[in-house]
């Protein structure tokens, strides 16, 4: 079985159709899947898709991409993380690809995660784009190695995965690692161990090769652990068994 461990199907271009969603995922033996929270006005809607399916489960937070959004307190996400659906916090971190300084309320909005992550017991759910040493520098000011989690969609050098990983972070790897520009990144791929190694769509956007620039979906995750497996020279089911142990050990409230 394998496990989408970063998804985003409560989007309207994933929500409209999601009992086909959901088939295709049955099709390609794809088990759970992790539907991460971008925002808390979005958040109920993202609760009402994931609670009827005992295979769907949830994050609470809010992304660093949204300036102007409902800023949460801690005690707003430890309350909603209170719920049995939601097992991580996130997805937060820094984002100055997108966005230009001053970024004070998005390193603000990083921190409460934190701290919310720390105080629930959950695992943090970390979104980094040109803004790694900032983003490993609030790591460590605010202890996130006691939280652990992921650094998703991870499109960062070696140094900054063994940095995050001596802080109990699993990195994630997206479609992104399949495409022909991304020979340093599958380098980083080749070298991240695989008992720290999580697999992801980030669906709607991103879809692998041989999808790329189209739709993506959950179901095209095997096509993550397919391009993994030719980069470490080991079998699909090899990186499929690890990937989906790695998601249940690091997303623990999840009872299998
Ligand atoms: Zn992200
Ligand atoms: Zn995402």
């Amino acid at each position: 079985m394998f496990v989408d461990s970063h998804c985003h199907i409560n989007f309207p271009e994933l929500a409209q159709n999601l009992d086909e969603v959901l088939a295709k995922m049955r099709q390609n033996q794809v088990g759970h899947a992790l539907v991460v929270s971008v925002n808390m006005d979005d958040w109920p809607g993202l609760m009402e898709l994931v609670r009827p399916h005992p295979h769907l489960f949830a994050s609470v937070g809010v992304h660093p991409d949204y300036p102007d959004v409902v800023e949460p307190s801690v005690q707003d996400l430890l309350d909603r993380a209170a719920d049995p659906k939601v097992v991580a916090i996130g997805e937060t971190g820094l984002d100055y690809f997108r966005l230009q300084e001053p970024l004070d309320w998005q390193r603000e909005r990083f921190r409460i995660h934190i701290r919310a992550s720390r105080q629930s017991g959950l695992p943090l759910i970390i979104h980094t784009r040109s803004a790694s040493k900032d983003t490993l520098d609030i790591m460590a000011q605010e202890h996130a190695e006691h939280a652990g989690g992921v650094m998703h969609c991870f499109t960062e050098s070696w140094d900054v995965a063994q940095a995050a990983m001596a802080m109990n972070f699993y990195i994630s790897f997206s479609g992104i690692v399949t495409f022909k520009s991304a020979s340093d990144l599958q380098e980083v791929a080749r070298r991240v161990p695989l008992e720290r190694l999580l697999i992801e769509t980030d669906s709607p956007y991103l879809a692998p090769v041989p999808y790329r620039g189209k739709l993506n979906h959950p179901a095209l995750v095997v096509h993550v652990a397919e391009k993994i497996a030719e980069l470490k020279g080991l079998s699909v089911k090899e990186v499929e068994e690890a990937s989906t142990e790695n998601f249940f050990r690091l997303f623990s409230k999840i009872k299998r």
